[in-house]
C-alpha cells in the first residue's frame, strides 16, 4: 500500500469477543494502526487518552458497557462527539441499527460482512472526515480574514482592508477615474470622554450602516473604510461625485443621530486619483492633507488636495530625508526661554526649545518639523537629544558654579507610549549625576485626550521619581477641567494663545480667572506663556497668576544668552520702574477685563472683590490689588501659597465677626465694616488689626460678590487697647488707695476733673453724687474758714514756689458734719495747657 507511516491513522476496535477484533484487525491492519477494547469502558478510556484515533468500529452487545453506552457517553463529550463511529451488529434488527444511528453512529454494519465492503465504508468514513476537518480549517481562516480585515465596531473595512482593496479597484478599473475622500469626527476620543465608550462604540456603529447605505444606493464603484480611530475613508469613481452633496448626505446622517449634545461640524478632504498606481496610504494622506487645510476654518466644508499641499508635502519628504543626519551633524540645539516670577521679578526657570540651524535653509522652526516628527516617531530621538543636551548644559553650569534654574524640556505625546521614556530619563539624571528636580517635564494635554490611561501611569512613574511634571498648553483641549483631577501634575501651563486676542474681553478673561481659581483651589500653581504685552501681565498677576514666559520677558535666546542672565540674575531683573497708570472711566469690578484690573491695581488703598458663599461659609478674594497686600502685611507669592481663603485666617469670634459684617453689608445693601484681628499668614503667631468694610457687589441665591476694603489699624488700636489698659490699671490703683485722690484744674476757679472712690466714700457720698456735687465747686465743700487756706495751698504750687504743698482743713459730709483731713498737693505737667494739681486727702488720724 501507498501510505506511508505517517499517514497511517489509527482505529480503535472495541469487541468482547477477541475473535471478532481478530478478523478486523486482519481486515485493517495493514492500513491501519489498531488500538483493542474488550468492553465499552475500556473503549472510552482509550478514546480519552489516543487523540490520535481516527474511527471507532463499535460492537454493540458488550459487558461492563454496551455500544449504546458509550455512543451516549461520546455524544455529551465536545471531543469524542467528533469521532467517526461504526457500529456493528450481529443481527439484522432494524430497531437496533436505528437507535444506533440515532445515538450518533455514522454507520452501521451488519455481521458477517464481507471484508471489501467494511474496507470501504471506511475508507469513506475517514475520507469526509478530513474533508469536513479541512472546511471547518477553512471556515476558521476566513473568519481571521475578516477580522484581519473588518474593523470590529463599525464592521466596515479597516485600514489595511482598505489599502488592498482599493488598490484592487484601482487595477482593475485602471480605465475609469477615481477619487479619496476622508472625513472625520471632531474630538472623538473627548466625544468618547464625555458620553462614555459605549455611546461612541454605537456612533461607530451607526456611521457603519451609514456607509452600506451609500454604498448600496451608489452605482459608483467604491471602497470605503473606517481609517482611523474617527477617520473615515471613501475611494469612488469621480463621475457623478459632487462635494456639496457629500458633505450635505454626511451632516444630515450625523444630524438624524444628533440626539447628544455634541456641536459638529464635518469637514470633507478629496483627493482626485491622477495616478491609480499610486500607494494608496499615500492617497489616504493627500485626502488627510485636505482636510487638515480646513480643519479649523469656519465656512469650508470640503477642500480638494492641491498643489501647494504637495508642495509642503515634498517639504516634508524632504525633512524626513534629512533628519538623522542633521541630527549626527548637531544641526539641532535648544534655545531656552526664561520663566518669570513677575511679582517679584525673580528668574524661576526656563523652557527648551528646539532649532533647526540648517546649512542651506537656515533656522526652521519647530512648528515645521515638529508634527511631522511626531507622526513618523522621530521626535523621541529628538527630544531624547535635546534633554541630554540640556543634563550637559546643567553640568556645565554646575561644575561652573553658576546659580540654576529647572530647564523645563518637551515631552512629545509620542514619547509618552514610549517604555523606555523612564528609564532613559534617570539614565540621563545618572549619567550627568543631576538632581531629578532640575529637569522639569512638560507633556502636553493632548496626550490625555488620547490615552488618559497610559498618560496617568507614566506620570505616576515620574514623579514618584522626584521628576517634576507639567502639563503644557493647558486650555487648547476640552478634557481640561476634569482632567486636573486625574492627572497629578506639579505645575499648570497656560497658554494666552489659545485665548487669541479677546483675552482681554471678559469671556476670557473669566475664562482665565477661573482656571487659575481652580489650580489655586487643586493647590497647583500655573505658570501663563505666551504673555506678549505688559497688559497680559498685569491682568495675569491681579488674577494671582505670577509665573510667567513669553515674548513680553523675552523670546527664546541661545544657551549661551540664557547664562549670562544667569550669572547677572542678581542685578537685573525684566521689572523696570513700577508704574502707575491712572484710567479714566466707570468700572464694573466684575468684568475681569484688563482695564478693570489696571484701575483696581492703581487705586488707592488695599481692595479685593470677594465672593461670599453662605452656604458653605467660604469667603474668597477673586482679585485683590497691591495695597490690599501691604495692608495685610504679605506679598503676592505668599499669598498664593497661602490660599486666598479669607476665613483661614481668623479664629472663631474673630470669624464670627467678619461673617457678622457680611451678612449686614448684604441684609442692607449698605456698607458695613468691623475691626478684626487677623494672622498674618496662616500659623504664624502675627497678628495685625484690619478695618474691613464691605458693600455688596452682585449677589446669586447662595454667592455674593463684595468690594471690600481693607485697613491695617493695628498701630492706633494698638495705642487705644495699651490707653484702656493703662486707665484701668491706675483705676483699681487708685481706688485701693486709703485716701481720696482728686485731680483739679485750677483756672479761675478750681475744677474737679477726677476723684477716686475713696475721695467721695470718705465723706458718704457715693463717686457720681459727689463728683455732681462738687466738680464744678470744689471749694463749696470746704469749710468757709478754711477756704483760704486751701486756696493759698494752691496758688503756692501754682507759682510753683514749692513743688508739694500740704495743708489741713475740714470738709463736709453728706450728714452735715465735717471732717478734718490733710491735704498733700502736687502740680502736674502743665505743657501749656490748664494746670493740673494733684491732691491726696486723708484722715487727720491716720
Ligand atoms: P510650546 O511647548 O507651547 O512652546 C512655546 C512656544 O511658544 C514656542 O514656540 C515659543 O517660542 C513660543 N512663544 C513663547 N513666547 C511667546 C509669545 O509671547 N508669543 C508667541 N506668539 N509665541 C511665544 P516654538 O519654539 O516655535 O515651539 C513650538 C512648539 O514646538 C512648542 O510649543 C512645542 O510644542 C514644540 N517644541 C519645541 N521644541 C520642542 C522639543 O524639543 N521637543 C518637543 N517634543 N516639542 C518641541
Ligand atoms: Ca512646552
Ligand atoms: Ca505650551
Amino acid at each position: 500500500m501507498a501510505n506511508t507511516e505517517v499517514n497511517k491513522k489509527t482505529i480503535l476496535i472495541a469487541d468482547d469477543a477477541e475473535i471478532n477484533r481478530l478478523l478486523l484487525k486482519k481486515i485493517f491492519g495493514e492500513e491501519y494502526f489498531i488500538e483493542e477494547a474488550a468492553n465499552g469502558l475500556e473503549a472510552l478510556q482509550k478514546l480519552r487518552e489516543m487523540p490520535e484515533i481516527a474511527v471507532l468500529i463499535l460492537d454493540i452487545m458488550m459487558p461492563k458497557l454496551d455500544g449504546f453506552g458509550v455512543l451516549e457517553v461520546m455524544q455529551k463529550d465536545e471531543h469524542l462527539r467528533t469521532i467517526p463511529t461504526v457500529v456493528i451488529t450481529a443481527n439484522n434488527e432494524e430497531d437496533t441499527q436505528i437507535r444506533a444511528l440515532s445515538g450518533g453512529a455514522t454507520d452501521v454494519l451488519t455481521k458477517p460482512f464481507s471484508s471489501q465492503i467494511i474496507m470501504h465504508r471506511i475508507k469513506n468514513i475517514m475520507t469526509r472526515r478530513e474533508a469536513e476537518k479541512l472546511a471547518e480549517q477553512n471556515r476558521a481562516y476566513k473568519r481571521e480574514l475578516r477580522l484581519m480585515y473588518t474593523d470590529e465596531k463599525s464592521g466596515l473595512y479597516n485600514k489595511n482592508a482598505f489599502h488592498r482593496y482599493t488598490a484592487r479597484m484601482l487595477e482593475k478599473n485602471h480605465h475609469k477615474k477615481f477619487l479619496l475622500f476622508r472625513w472625520d469626527i471632531d474630538n472623538f476620543k473627548v466625544f468618547n470622554d464625555w458620553f462614555g465608550t459605549e455611546v461612541g462604540d454605537e456612533y461607530l456603529k451607526k456611521i457603519g450602516d451609514f456607509y452600506r447605505k451609500y454604498g448600496k444606493q451608489n452605482t459608483a464603484l467604491m471602497t470605503y473604510a473606517r481609517y482611523d480611530a474617527d477617520h473615515f475613508v471613501c475611494c469612488q469613481e469621480a463621475e457623478g461625485f459632487n462635494p456639496e452633496a457629500i458633505t450635505k448626505i454626511i451632516d444630515e446622517y450625523m444630524g438624524q443621530l444628533k440626539n447628544l449634545d455634541f456641536e459638529y461640524t464635518p469637514r470633507v478632504g478629496i483627493y482626485m486619483i491622477n495616478d491609480p498606481t499610486l500607494d494608496v496610504a499615500l492617497m489616504c494622506d493627500r485626502a488627510l492633507l485636505a482636510l487638515r487645510s480646513i480643519k479649523d476654518s469656519y465656512g469650508k466644508r470640503f477642500a480638494w488636495f492641491d498643489d501647494s499641499m504637495r508642495e509642503s508635502m515634498i517639504e516634508q519628504q524632504e525633512i524626513v530625508n534629512e533628519m538623522e543626519f542633521a541630527l549626527k551633524d548637531g544641526q539641532f540645539s535648544a534655545y531656552l526661554q526664561p520663566q518669570y516670577n513677575y511679582d517679584n521679578g525673580r528668574l524661576i526657570g526656563a523652557e527648551a526649545l528646539v532649532r533647526w540651524k540648517h546649512p542651506v535653509k537656515g533656522d526652521i522652526m519647530p512648528s515645521k518639523f515638529i508634527p511631522l516628527f511626531e507622526r513618523n516617531g522621530f521626535i523621541s530621538k529628538l527630544d531624547e537629544y535635546i534633554w541630554e543636551q540640556i543634563c550637559i548644559l546643567l553640568r556645565k553650569w554646575k561644575d561652573e558654579g553658576i546659580p540654576l534654574v529647572p530647564i523645563s524640556v518637551n515631552v512629545s505625546r509620542r514619547d509618552i507610549y514610549n517604555p523606555h521614556l523612564f528609564g532613559n530619563i534617570l539614565a540621563l539624571l545618572g549619567k550627568y549625576n543631576l538632581d531629578p528636580a532640575l529637569l522639569h517635564l512638560e507633556i502636553t494635554e493632548s496626550a490625555y485626550t488620547q490615552n488618559a490611561e497610559q498618560l496617568v501611569t507614566t506620570v505616576n512613574l515620574l514623579r514618584s521619581h522626584g521628576l517634576k511634571v507639567h502639563m503644557d498648553d493647558f486650555g487648547s483641549g476640552y478634557s481640561s477641567l476634569s482632567m486636573l483631577q486625574d492627572v497629578p501634575v506639579d505645575l499648570l501651563k497656560l497658554d494666552m494663545r489659545f485665548l487669541g486676542n479677546d483675552y482681554k474681553e471678559e469671556r476670557s478673561g473669566n475664562i482665565l480667572n477661573a482656571v487659575v481659581r481652580m489650580a489655586t483651589a487643586l493647590q497647583l500653581p500655573v505658570l501663563a506663556e505666551g504673555v506678549e504685552t505688559k497688559e497680559q501681565a498685569d491682568f495675569l498677576r491681579s488674577i494671582g497668576c505670577l509665573r510667567m514666559q513669553g515674548y513680553f520677558f523675552a523670546r527664546p535666546m541661545p544657551t549661551e544668552e540664557f547664562e549670562e542672565l544667569l550669572t547677572s540674575v542678581n542685578t537685573t531683573s525684566f521689572l523696570g520702574d513700577s508704574f502707575v497708570e491712572s484710567i479714566e472711566g466707570s468700572v464694573n469690578f466684575l468684568s475681569f477685563s484688563f482695564q478693570s484690573a489696571l484701575l483696581f491695581n492703581s487705586f488707592v488703598g488695599g481692595a479685593a472683590v470677594a465672593e461670599y458663599d453662605k452656604r458653605n461659609e467660604t469667603f474668597v478674594t477673586l482679585r485683590i490689588n497691591d495695597q490690599f497686600l501691604t495692608e495685610i502685611g504679605t506679598d503676592r507669592t505668599q499669598y498664593m501659597e497661602r490660599g486666598q481663603s479669607v476665613f483661614d485666617y481668623y479664629e472663631n469670634e474673630n470669624k464670627q465677626i467678619v461673617l457678622d459684617m457680611l451678612n449686614e453689608a448684604i441684609a442692607t445693601d449698605k456698607e458695613a465694616c468691623c475691626e478684626v484681628l487677623t494672622r498674618v499668614t496662616k500659623k504664624s503667631d502675627e497678628y495685625r488689626w484690619l478695618k474691613l468694610r464691605t458693600r455688596l457687589l452682585v449677589a446669586s441665591s447662595n454667592r455674593h460678590i463684595l468690594y471690600v476694603v481693607v485697613e491695617n489699624i493695628t498701630c492706633s488700636k494698638e495705642k487705644t487697647i495699651a490707653y484702656e489698659d493703662m486707665v484701668e490699671k491706675l483705676t483699681t490703683l487708685t481706688n485701693n488707695i486709703p485716701g481720696g485722690i482728686g485731680i483739679f484744674e485750677v483756672a479761675d476757679k478750681m475744677q474737679l476733673v477726677y476723684c477716686n472712690d475713696t475721695m467721695a466714700v470718705m465723706f458718704g457720698y457715693t463717686h457720681e453724687e459727689f463728683m455732681q456735687k462738687f466738680a464744678n465747686s470744689f471749694i463749696a465743700s470746704i469749710h468757709p474758714q478754711d477756704r483760704e487756706v486751701v486756696e493759698k495751698s494752691f496758688s503756692c504750687l501754682l507759682n510753683e514756689k514749692k513743688l508739694v504743698e500740704n495743708c489741713k482743713y475740714r470738709q463736709i459730709c453728706k450728714d452735715g458734719s465735717w471732717r478734718w483731713v490733710n491735704m498733700y498737693g502736687r502740680l502736674m505737667a502743665v505743657d501749656g495747657r490748664i494746670p493740673r494739681i494733684c491732691a491726696l486727702i486723708m484722715d487727720t488720724n491716720t
